[in-house]
């Protein structure tokens, strides 16, 4: 059985080794790091002696922290038509895959793009060369995690059998997994607020997918309703998934071991350290309910 691993997405702002204490505050035993600004073309060449420090502090598990994703670019859109877009999207793959790779983390999460209305079908090459091309470029084990979708404005990975198409098209590649966000799930439409609601998501999910793909968890409540399509995080328990519902999910005995980070407000930065003690609660509610 694995150790349950619970932490959130924060901040490396002033170095990527300020994301260690920013994760210890929180009391977090995993993390999730950007490696450049989310929201910038520009990438965030970090020092070799950086690398190097950081990659040892996560061998030596400082401050009992156990492992690490990156999130990449949003601007990145696989999907694009736009020739220019497309290249820039490609290049910031490699980029932010290498960043990953560099600093020893288990992968990065990937928002693969949008279709904006016009269907995967027409954008499915171009995201599948580009895979391919990355993993080709950073050859060793660090993966891409494919994350679901809320679906706003035709956002590709809305459902798991378009993410599976895309895995399939890649070849299978052992290297490609999935973060499974369940502010998305609840906003495309899946709801989970029964335990068996919840194991028949995860039923389907290693159905389609496999449970082996699941590379971790996004656990997020919402502030969009189920099936708006919207992508709005809000804090666990304060949203209109609430608290249940999340525990009826992320206590299946499949996802034991798999990472839970937190992406919610908090109070304007981020998962606070209360944040990711409800959701350790929210693992062993749900853990007890199911009599496990
Ligand atoms: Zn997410
Ligand atoms: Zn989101």
């Amino acid at each position: 059985m694995g150790e349950q691993l619970v932490g959130g997405h924060v901040s490396a702002a002033g170095g990527v080794m300020k994301a260690f204490e920013n994760a210890h505050a929180i009391g977090a035993n995993f993390f999730q790091i950007f490696t450049q600004s989310p929201r910038a073309w520009k990438t965030n060449a970090i020092a070799d002696e950086e690398i190097a420090n950081f990659k040892q502090g996560l061998a030596n598990q400082i401050h009992g922290l156990k492992g690490l994703v990156t999130h990449a670019s949003y601007l990145i859109n696989l999907a694009s038509t736009d020739q220019d877009l497309f290249n820039r999207s490609q290049a910031a793959l490699i980029d932010n895959l290498e960043s990953a790779s560099k600093l020893g983390a288990r992968g990065v999460v990937l928002h693969v793009g949008s279709h904006k209305g016009s269907g995967l079908d027409s954008s499915l090459g171009g995201i599948l060369s580009s895979l391919t091309r990355a993993l080709e470029s950073v050859d060793d084990s660090c993966q891409i995690f494919l994350e679901n979708t809320a679906g706003q404005g035709g956002s590709i990975g809305v459902s798991f059998e378009e993410l599976a198409r895309i895995i399939d098209g890649a070849g299978s590649s052992e290297r490609i997994g999935v973060c499974l966000d369940t502010q998305h799930l609840f906003a495309s439409g899946v709801s989970y607020s029964t335990i068996e609601e919840a194991d028949n998501v995860i039923k389907r999910f290693s159905e389609i997918l496999g449970i082996g793909r699941l590379g971790c968890i996004h656990l997020n409540d919402s502030k969009a309703p189920l099936g708006s399509m919207k992508d709005r995080h809000e804090n666990l328990a304060e949203g209109l998934i609430g608290a249940d519902a999340l525990s009826n999910l992320v206590s299946h005995p499949a996802l034991l071991g798999v990472p839970i980070i937190l992406e919610t407000p908090g109070d304007g930065k981020g998962p606070r350290r209360s944040d990711v003690e409800l959701a350790r609660e929210l693992v062993a509610k749900g853990q007890s309910r199911r009599g496990g």
